[in-house]
């Protein structure tokens, strides 16, 4: 190693342009990537897209979201149902409810222009410091330090941050800043990403192949993934609930949640009250009504902040049960089964396995 990169900023700019142009020779080919001067509207899509979701998940869904909507005034315009149900599968949907704000806040407030800098940016609703610092640096030239989960990940391994996440955030974000120049300010933080994902990844970096090794304080301490130091994680709470799938002939009965809370404004299963204890049969019939059921099976699935068990009962219904139940609940709707996939995944579980009667 030269020397520290906290004490020479010659260091930090040659190993800049080392990251460069690795960047240059191996940065990825994405779909938001393309030639001639970045679109704010794709780059901002792209973003919100990607925050807690993979690149090969989240790129159908950027791909189909341009095609019906290919620009910030056919979003803003589109009926809230049909994005929210095309959202459908990338989760955390309140980014769902927040890119629509967005979208009508660029055209109400801006004329359909994003607005070119970091701090108007962050004004607009739904944008945290991530994605304006992102998109204005990315569509804008914008010397904006970007930093997430990644940017921290190599930042704490490049300085051998001892303190832990997330107290050393105030901390990564100064020592990033040293990088951040006005000289390819759009590629500096997608080559950190890239880096982020073929070298430096979570586990079993590439160090050998690391354009920033000459100065990692944590490649030179042999224990680089030991960074981002980490607080053990608290086990995540458990809640239980009984999903009702009320079938008949073509389709099944989904409802439409209530705006405000988890999954607000999305459509899903009727069901039992999420709780930290297991519902009993009696319990759950209770809740059910007067009507047949058959317990089909249970199923696991893993929000932010809670982990949900859910048994899965399928009541069958006749054509009169099916108009009465309809008629008994303005917020119910019938959903043909080749629809199921406009539901948020976590009740999509609950249908998948059924087959049609
Ligand atoms: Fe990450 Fe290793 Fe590169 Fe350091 S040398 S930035 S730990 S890949």
């Amino acid at each position: 190693m030269r020397s520290s990169i906290e004490k020479d900023t010659g260091l930090v700019s040659y190993l800049r342009n080392e990251l460069l142009r690795w960047y240059d020779a191996n940065g990825r080919d994405l779909p938001w990537r393309g030639a001639g001067k970045p679109d704010p509207y794709r780059v901002w899509l792209s973003e919100v897209m990607l925050q807690q979701t993979t690149v090969p998940h989240a790129a159908p869904y950027y791909e189909k979201f341009l095609k019906l909507w290919p620009t910030v005034g056919d979003l803003a315009a589109a009926a809230d149902e049909l994005v929210m149900a095309e959202w459908a599968g990338l989760g955390y949907y309140s980014r769902a409810r927040n890119l629509i704000k967005c979208a009508q806040a660029v055209v109400g407030e801006h004329g359909g222009r994003f607005p070119a800098t970091e701090a108007e940016l962050l004004r607009l609703p739904g944008l945290g410091p991530y994605t304006a610092a992102a998109v204005a640096a990315i569509a804008f030239g914008e010397a904006a330090n970007v930093v997430d989960g990644n940017i921290e990940r190599i930042m704490t391994r490049l300085y051998a941050i001892e303190e832990p996440m997330p107290a050393a955030k105030v901390r990564v974000r100064q020592v990033a800043q040293a990088w951040v120049t006005a000289d390819r300010a759009g590629d500096w933080p997608q080559a950190l990403m890239d880096l982020a994902t073929a070298v430096c990844r979570p586990k079993a970096p590439l160090c050998l192949l690391c354009p920033l090794r000459e100065g990692c304080a944590g490649f030179a301490s042999g224990e680089p993934e030991r960074f981002p130091v980490k607080l053990a994680k608290a086990a995540k709470p458990r809640r239980y609930g009984v999903a009702f799938v009320f079938i008949e002939n073509d389709g099944f009965a989904a409802e439409r949640r209530a705006d405000k809370g988890l999954l607000g404004g999305m459509l899903g299963i009727p069901h039992t009250p999420w709780r930290d204890t297991p519902w009993s049969e009696a319990e759950a019939k209770a809740v059910l009504g007067d009507f047949s059921y058959e317990k089909v099976g249970a199923y696991e699935h893993v929000f932010t902040h809670f982990a949900l068990s859910q048994d899965i009962w399928v009541i069958p219904l006749s054509l009169v049960q099916r108009q009465a139940v309809l008629r008994a609940h303005n917020d119910w709707q019938w959903l043909p089964w080749a629809e199921a996939r406009a539901l948020p995944t976590v009740f999509l579980k609950a249908v998948k396995g059924l087959t049609p009667p």
